[in-house]
């Protein structure tokens, strides 16, 4: 059968863009080469814990929220039920040799409010970052429901690095270190990463942090029951092998490993672009755009450890909150005070380390609770770990188990009973994500280098993917508006963003 819309890759950004195409009323496939839609935010359970692997918590969706509305338009925000993180302390940043200690509390004015009190002789500065932070989140075209979804306007997106307006506000010391913390959300440093996407991403943060019940794993429920009732076709299992031309250069159809072929009107990858070049002949597009996506920067690696913990008898730990015991929670352990926080040369003892706790609930149910931790690494380290023999591997991995589960033993020493469930490396990224160095969020985004849009040489084929407009869930689902903008026009999509507007 004849699809309208081929979409290659169940990521968020994969069902994402099949989701918008059938509400348009178009007969959509979508082709994914794991077992199950979504493997990457997907969680799972070790020995009756649950553990989250690519989604801890998000921005923005609170009622009205940026994430809530792109939810809404997707079709699965009903199925979803939000957990507010901590409104005092959803992000605590320590950095032991300092002494630095500091908790964001969620909503600008609170945040600001305390920024100002701890770095009172920065004040005008951080009413300024914060305004300008605001300010420029809201232009982006994707934020205005009001506002047509454009072609992103990368000239303005590369105006300037998170560190220039550092610079130019006069904001240094452990008030820059603090602001740069959330780095590791896209996984770029501040003198790469363009203001306008570290706001992009950040906004969203600082107005409200969550998850939903039950983690990333309902994520995928809801997004597979929505793609049930819009009528997507998903075919799990399913590993395109190879996109074939005509000789006119249009798409004649896919290949998959199975012998199975399919055939579209329009195809939309979601792939890593580099994994995307590997299935589309070399005539497909010119040199010099397949050396563009060839060269593009990987974010940061890591090095994923996630642990087990016992519900210590009485807890109370300073900061902690009390009602949920540590669920809605996330630490930032950052290097010593001398070292750049995203410095992946520093040994794992030194290196920043981000500790999740909502997933599983943390403590609140009686149960033990499942944490995830990230130790940043450098991106080819993957291939170190790929050349390894199998007990090596073994063995290093179990390092690194050791060594993370003794620094947050040493940490937080409030916790009991902590052990090593299972370890990610970057060799486990390269395996899922498909980047080619195993990093966290595939492509970098960074000032200077312009990532693809969704329009190719190729009439009939787009591209979606976090590398598009951002990462992380916000910046997947973003990549799929602007994919879908571009095939169905952005007219027919504004249209559809308004209503779903005025039906909350
Ligand atoms: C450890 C970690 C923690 C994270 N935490 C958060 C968080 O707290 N909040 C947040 O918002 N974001 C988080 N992210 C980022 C977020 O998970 C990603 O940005 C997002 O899921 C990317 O979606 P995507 O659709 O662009 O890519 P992907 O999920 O990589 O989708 C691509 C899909 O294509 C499939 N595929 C690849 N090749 C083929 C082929 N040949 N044929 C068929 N299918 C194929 C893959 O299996 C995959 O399912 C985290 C990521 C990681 C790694």
């Amino acid at each position: 059968m004849k699809y309208d819309h081929l979409v290659i890759g169940a990521g968020v950004s994969g069902i994402s863009t099949a989701l918008l195409l059938a509400r348009f009323g178009g007969r959509v496939a979508l082709l994914e080469q794991a077992a199950r839609p979504a493997p990457l935010i997907d969680g799972f359970v070790r020995n009756g814990v649950y553990f989250e692997a690519g989604f801890h918590y998000a921005g923005g969706l609170e009622a009205g929220g940026v994430l809530d509305r792109h939810l809404r338009l997707l079709g699965v925000a009903d199925d979803l039920q939000r957990v507010a993180f901590d409104p005092q302390a959803y992000d605590t940043v320590i950095q032991p040799d300092s002494g630095l200690n500091f908790s964001f509390p969620q909503g600008y004015d609170a945040l600001c409010r305390r920024l100002q009190q701890q770095f009172p002789k920065q004040s005008r500065a951080v009413a300024d970052y914060l305004e300008r932070l605001r300010h420029t989140a809201g232009t982006l075209p994707y934020f205005n429901s009001h506002e047509a979804i454009s072609p992103l306007d990368l000239a303005a997106l590369h105006d300037c690095s998170l560190q220039q307006v550092f610079t130019e506000l006069g904001i240094g010391g452990n008030l820059r270190t603090l602001l740069q913390v959330h780095c590791l959300l896209y996984g770029a440093r501040p003198a790469e990463i363009p203001f306008a996407i570290h706001a992009g991403v950040v906004d969203g943060y600082y107005r409200s942090a969550s998850t939903f019940k039950g983690g990333g794993r309902s994520l995928v429920k809801a997004f597979s029951l929505a793609l049930k009732r819009f009528g997507v076709d998903l075919f799990c299992g399913c590993r395109v092998t190879g996109i074939d031309l005509t000789a006119a250069d249009n798409i004649a159809g896919v290949s998959c490993a199975d012998g199975r072929q399919f055939a579209a009107a329009n195809y939309i990858s979601s792939l890593h672009p580099q994994a995307m070049l590997k299935l589309v002949p070399d005539k497909a597009f010119r040199p010099v755009y397949r050396r563009r996506l060839n060269a593009l920067a990987e974010t940061t690696s890591g090095d994923i450890v996630f642990l087990r913990c016992q519900r210590p008898a009485g807890m109370r730990a300073e900061g902690l909150c009390e009602s949920h015991l540590l669920a809605g929670h996330n630490y930032f352990f950052l290097p010593p005070s001398s070292a750049d926080i995203l410095d992946l040369t520093l040994s794992p003892q030194e290196r920043l380390l981000y500790l999740n706790f909502a997933g599983s609930g943390g403590f609140s149910e009686g149960r033990d609770c499942g944490i995830t931790a990230i130790l940043p690494a450098l991106p080819k380290s993957a291939a170190d770990n790929e050349a390894l023999p199998r007990q090596l591997y073994a063995e290093k991995k179990a390092m690194i188990g050791e060594l993370v589960c003794g620094r947050i033993a040493k940490l937080l020493p409030e916790l009991a009973g902590l052990q090593v469930e299972c370890v990610a490396t970057t060799k486990t990224l390269r395996r899922i994500n498909l980047s080619p160095r195993g990093s966290l969020y595939g492509v970098k985004h960074m000032v200077g280098q312009f990532n693809p849009v969704p329009r190719t040489r190729l009439a009939d084929f787009y591209l979606t993917g976090q590398a598009v407009a951002a990462p992380g869930l916000l910046g997947a689902i973003t990549s799929a508006l602007l994919a879908v903008a571009e095939i169905v026009g952005p007219d027919q999509l504004q249209k559809l963003r308004s209503e779903v507007a005025c039906d909350v």
